[in-house]
């Protein structure tokens, strides 16, 4: 059994792009990656929290696990190049326009994996101008910032019920404002939510806007089912909004679903040939570690037994 010759070019160096890297180097394949920041882990690095979802063991935080990744490499040496900011793919050529210290380049690939992940929704730059100081998106590195303060948590999703429940240990209160009729977060976080003190939630609500002399001192919510307004009293505002895919550079021809994921189809396959997709940016993927490094295993495994063999 041989394989073919193809070059396979993967677009980021997080834990799916180095998962199914890692499969293809101990095989001897042609490969390379391609990573617009210096280092590997891609989103890992902003966990700041125990990261305890793998049962080989609990890292201190992404950073920890980061090291592991280091380690690989150390060990390994994938092929990887750093500081290579794709800005668009041509499926039809099979090339890749990337920049690199300042210099336009061009990759020409057989096989393309986009493992570019995703990022955090940022709130409108409008609504919260001149208070940027306080509003966060992340908070566990931060938590004294918090303590005996109003604070605002806007979403409806695991990440805004998991900050509003670790901020009530924190604050002396929490409002939790969710534009839908329901939070669409777990059943047992909600109960949690719904059980706790200090936790106040407002559904159908959005968020109108900001005031306060220098310092964040209140907001105004609307009620989008009956229309009415009122204004609270808030020191700090959590943003957990959800998520942005890292697809902006992707070709037309390549289907994305409505919120601009990548669909994939059996192996991770997109609707071109020889153009995959791993990790946070496929769409409907469950965003975690496991599950992108799950996502290159797999794909690794399809390609050294199926896809790649002459
Ligand atoms: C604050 C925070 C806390 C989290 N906590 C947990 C947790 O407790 N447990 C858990 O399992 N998961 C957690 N996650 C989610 C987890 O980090 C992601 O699911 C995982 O990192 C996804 O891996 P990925 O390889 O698909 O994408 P990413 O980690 O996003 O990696 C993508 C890589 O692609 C690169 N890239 C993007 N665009 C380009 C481009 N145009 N050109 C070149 N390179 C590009 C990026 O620089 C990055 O290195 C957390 C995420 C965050 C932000």
């Amino acid at each position: 059994m041989k394989y073919t010759d193809k070059k396979i070019v993967i677009i980021g160096a997080g834990p799916a792009g180095m998962s199914l890297a890692a499969s293809l180097h101990l095989a001897g394949l042609d490969y390379v990656i391609l990573e617009r920041k210096d280092g590997v882990g891609g989103q890992l690095p902003l966990i700041h929290n125990d990261l305890d979802d793998f049962v080989v063991g609990v890292y201190r935080d992404g950073l920890d696990f980061v090291q592991k990744l280091i380690d690989f490499n150390n060990k390994y040496r994938l092929n990887i190049e750093f500081g290579c900011v794709v800005k668009s793919v041509d499926s039809s050529k099979k090339k890749i326009y990337f920049i690199q210290n300042d210099i336009e380049k061009i990759h020409a690939y057989d096989i393309l994996v986009i493992a570019t992940g995703s990022r955090h929704r940022l709130a409108e730059k409008r609504l919260i101008a001149g208070f940027e100081k306080d509003v966060y998106y992340r908070i566990s590195h931060k938590l004294n910032e918090f303590d005996d303060k109003n604070i605002l948590v806007v979403g409806g999703g695991d990440n805004a019920t998991i900050a509003a429940l670790k901020l009530s240990e924190r604050g002396r209160k929490v409002i939790l404002i969710n534009k839908n009729e329901e939070m669409i977060s777990r059943p047992d976080l909600v109960s949690e939510v719904y059980s706790n003190p200090k936790i106040v939630v407002y559904n159908n609500s959005e968020l109108l806007h900001l005031s306060g002399e220098g310092l964040l001192e209140g907001v105004e919510i609307i009620n989008n089912n009956t229309g009415i307004k009122q204004k609270l009293a808030i020191d700090k505002i959590v943003f957990k909004i959800g998520y942005l895919p890292n697809s902006g550079f992707v070709d037309e021809r390549i289907d994305l679903d409505d919120k601009a994921y990548i669909k994939t189809k059996g192996k991770y396959q997109t609707n071109i040939e020889d153009a995959f997709a791993i990790g946070d940016i496929v769409s409907g993927a469950y965003k975690r570690i496991a599950i992108a490094m799950g996502h290159g295993t797999e794909l690794g495994n399809y390609f050294l037994k199926e896809y790649l063999v002459k």
